[in-house]
Parts: C-alpha cells; sequence; structure tokens
C-alpha cells in the first residue's frame, strides 16, 4: 500500500550534508524528512575532520561526546609538523555522522530508514518514491553523495573526469596520534594514513579517468603499508573504494547547484577540495547555505550565491592550483622547506587546520621562506609555470614578480539550474 505523506522539505541522504541541513531547517521550524537507509554505516573516508568544521557543529556536538582521535602532528616525507590539538581531529563516519544525525533528530527532524528509488519534480512539488511507498515534499534537498540519484535526475551526473577514486584499507588494532602523508608522483597525489580511535584510515587516490584501476591503486597502497610499516601490528585490513568529485575549476564555476524546487549539498555538488580532499568542512558549509536561503524569494539563486562565496570561489583556487602543487619539482622544494624552515611548518599545520586559505597561501609561503629557499621557489614556480601552462608565464614587473595566474583570475557565480 503506498503511504502518502505530506512534508514541507525532504532531504535524500544522511551524510554530514543532508544530517546538518536537516539539523539547521527543524530548528528554524521547517517540517523536514531525511532519507537514508544506511545508518549505521561507515562511510570510506581518512575521517579527518578540520577544526573549522569541528567549530561549525561544535554546540550540537561537543566534542566531548565524540570519539575521535586527537593529532597531534603530521609527518610529510622525514618532517614532522607539529600540529595544535584544535587543528584536525580524525573521526570513523560512523561515529561522526551518527552524532550529526542525532542532533537533527534531536531538533526535530524525521528519519524514514528508506532509499530513494525514483523522484518526479513539477511545479505542484516533489514526489519521492521508496519501496514502501511515495513522499510529498515542497523543497528537495540532494545530499546523496558523488553518484546520488538527485543529481542524476534533476541534474546531470558528474562525468568520468569529474571524478576520483580513492582505494585503501582500514587497518584494524592499531592507532596513532599523527597522521602521515607521503606523495607519490605517479599517480600524482599522495598515499595518507589517518589514525581513527581504533584503526588506521590508509588510502590512496587517483583521478578517475587518470588510467589506473581500483586494484593498481590497492596494490600500491599495500606495498606502501609494507614499506613503511605505518601500520606495524595491525589485526586486519579490510579494503575500502569510493569516488570523490574532483572538479576542475571550469567546472566548479559551472556547476549544477539548485533549481526552482531543489538544490545538491556536499558530494551531490561537487564541493570537495581537489587537493586535500577536505569535504566534510563544505558539506556542513553548504547546509549552512540552503538553511539560511530557503526563506528567500528566489531559494535557488540564493543559495548559489552563498555557495559560491563560501566554497567555490576557495575550491576553484584550489583545482587551479592542483597540477602544479603535484609536480615532482614542487613536491621536492616543499619537503626541503618543510625541513627547514618552522615558518613553513607554521602555514602547513594551518593549511591542514583549514585555517590557510588558498587565497593567500602562495604570498605567505613565499614571505615565510628564507632568501634561499624563496629564489628556489621562485625558480620552481617559473619552471612548473612554463611546462604546465606555457601562455601563463611569470611576468617580471620592475622590482618584483608578478605571478599571473592561480589566485588572480576572477571566479564567476555558477548557475542556478533550471
Ligand atoms: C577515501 C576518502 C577519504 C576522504 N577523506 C576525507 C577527510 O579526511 N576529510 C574530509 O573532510 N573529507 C574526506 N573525504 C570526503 C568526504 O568523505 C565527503 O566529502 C563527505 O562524506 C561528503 O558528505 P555528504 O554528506 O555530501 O555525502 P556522503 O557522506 O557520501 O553521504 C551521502 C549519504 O546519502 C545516502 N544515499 C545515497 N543515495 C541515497 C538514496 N537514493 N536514498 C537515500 N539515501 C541515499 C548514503 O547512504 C549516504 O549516507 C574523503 C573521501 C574519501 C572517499
Amino acid at each position: 500500500m503506498l503511504d502518502e505523506l505530506k512534508l514541507d522539505v525532504a532531504i535524500v541522504g544522511a551524510g554530514p550534508a543532508g544530517a546538518w541541513a536537516a539539523h539547521a531547517l527543524a530548528r528554524q521550524g521547517a517540517r523536514v524528512t531525511i532519507f537514508d537507509p544506511s545508518h549505521p554505516r561507515e562511510k570510506p573516508c581518512g575521517g579527518g575532520v578540520t577544526g573549522r568544521a569541528l567549530a561549525i557543529v561544535a554546540d550540537a556536538i561537543p566534542s566531548t561526546a565524540l570519539d575521535r582521535s586527537t593529532i597531534r602532528s603530521a609527518r610529510f616525507g622525514d618532517s614532522i609538523v607539529p600540529l595544535d590539538t584544535d587543528a584536525l581531529s580524525v573521526a570513523s563516519r560512523a561515529a561522526f555522522d551518527a552524532a550529526l544525525l542525532d542532533a537533527a533528530r534531536r531538533a526535530g527532524a524525521s528519519v524514514v530508514a528508506e532509499r530513494v528509488i525514483e523522484i518526479h519534480v513539477d511545479a505542484s512539488g516533489i514526489a519521492l518514491r521508496t519501496a514502501r511507498g511515495v513522499h510529498h515534499a515542497r523543497f528537495l534537498i540532494g545530499a546523496d553523495g558523488a553518484n546520488g540519484l538527485v543529481r542524476r535526475r534533476l541534474a546531470r551526473a558528474f562525468r568520468r573526469d569529474q571524478l576520483s577514486i580513492a582505494t585503501g584499507f582500514y587497518a584494524t588494532g592499531v592507532t596513532s596520534d599523527e597522521i602521515v602523508v607521503d606523495f607519490v608522483a605517479d599517480p600524482p597525489g599522495y598515499v595518507w594514513s589517518f589514525p581513527r580511535p581504533d584503526h588506521l584510515a590508509i588510502g590512496i587516490c587517483a583521478q578517475a579517468d587518470g588510467g589506473f584501476t581500483s586494484g593498481e591503486l590497492r596494490g600500491r597502497t599495500l606495498e606502501w603499508i609494507s614499506r613503511t610499516q605505518v601500520a606495524r601490528g595491525h589485526t586486519r585490513l579490510e579494503p575500502y573504494s569510493w569516488p570523490i568529485p574532483s572538479l576542475s575549476a571550469a567546472d566548479l564555476e559551472a556547476v549544477d547547484l539548485a533549481g526552482p524546487r531543489w538544490c545538491l549539498l556536499g558530494d551531490a555538488a561537487g564541493l570537495v577540495d581537489p587537493i586535500t580532499r577536505e569535504g566534510i568542512y563544505f558539506a556542513l558549509r553548504s547546509a549552512e547555505s540552503i538553511a539560511a536561503a530557503l526563506g528567500a524569494a528566489d531559494p535557488a539563486r540564493e543559495f548559489t550565491a552563498r555557495v559560491f562565496d563560501t566554497a567555490i570561489a576557495e575550491l576553484v583556487r584550489a583545482a587551479r592550483l592542483k597540477d602544479r602543487f603535484f609536480q615532482p619539482a614542487f613536491v621536492r622544494l616543499l619537503l626541503r622547506a618543510l625541513r627547514q624552515s618552522a615558518g613553513v611548518r607554521a602555514v602547513m599545520a594551518d593549511l591542514i587546520a583549514g585555517r590557510q586559505e588558498y587565497r593567500s597561501l602562495k604570498w605567505r609561503l613565499l614571505k615565510t621562506l628564507e632568501v634561499g629557499l624563496a629564489i628556489d621557489a621562485a625558480v620552481t614556480l617559473k619552471r612548473v609555470q612554463r611546462e604546465k601552462y606555457p601562455s601563463r608565464a611569470l611576468t617580471r614587473t620592475p622590482g618584483r614578480l608578478t605571478v599571473t595566474s592561480i589566485d588572480r583570475q576572477p571566479c564567476s557565480p555558477p548557475r542556478a539550474g533550471a
């Protein structure tokens, strides 16, 4: 028998984006129903929650209530970057997402533990079908992840070149208070180990169209685990593989975010930093944006403008920097700078905590370096720039070096969809 319910806001997906939007909207008095059959569940993820992300949810999830590892340092090659205790926590996503969903329930949101299998939007509203019935709403929020149904039905699925694939293992029975990041040239990026309270989340990431299968990436991760002994003493290795949106700057500027009765949040909207792969913070920020925009005369336009200001502008800068960031010459320079300069280590600590924006990263780094490193940095940037983007070379103006890219290009707001 079909079960017909009248809802104000329906949210598909109870990850950080959906649960936090449900929490915020329910507190504002909206009638909110969130659909997700998966809880309690682990989600393939490092589980790194930056200080800025924890600050957003601090009132709803007291830090003492969340089982998490406080990270005290980050190891890059043979350099150790000390972190203050507010910089980064690592939590199991089963624990973190459950805490957010509990907060949404306490705020008054209803949770339907069913998968949404079809969506219909017309001028009269939204109809969502699950295996057990049809539900109606006035506004639909798609927070259902990178391959979500809402994006596929109301906008367009991400193309393969807009996704990266993250593959690795949970190493159970071992933990630490240090994250480990090891840069690799092929695929360009890094292998990581993030310690959760009772296991390590270890992984590697590559563009989905980059020519690497999950099996090959997993093999590289295994080889790294064995070579570095990072998981010494583990009891089991549990494999995982999951897509992460990794949009180019141009794709981010044109990404579909919303229409007259719907919007997309978090991974479903493509809001993940293409360098650090931090997505939880942007999921939470996009949830706040829809909570603030839903009462506006044109929620889609208002939401789009807010997401552009709070997420896309920063992600566009990261996307422009990404190719150069992972160039071997730049990585070598970065590792040397981390070894030699306390100032660079401080910048890296702020980057990890989400306190250092890309907007001012390059200039802060250049200001921090001593003369020798600064000259090397300028030369390396110039070489990488020439190799990668011959038309965007560094130009010299009298008395100073000017970089005519990365953070100088205007970002135009993405459009609200039809
Ligand atoms: C290996 C890996 C490592 C990462 N490491 C980090 C990290 O350390 N720090 C960080 O900040 N980010 C990290 N990320 C990114 C982060 O995991 C995501 O950005 C984040 O989970 C996005 O949250 P979300 O709520 O948008 O989507 P999700 O967390 O993906 O939640 C989507 C939810 O929607 C539900 N759903 C899907 N379809 C339906 C449907 N049809 N009906 C009902 N429910 C549905 C799913 O069950 C799921 O619960 C990592 C990602 C990966 C893959």
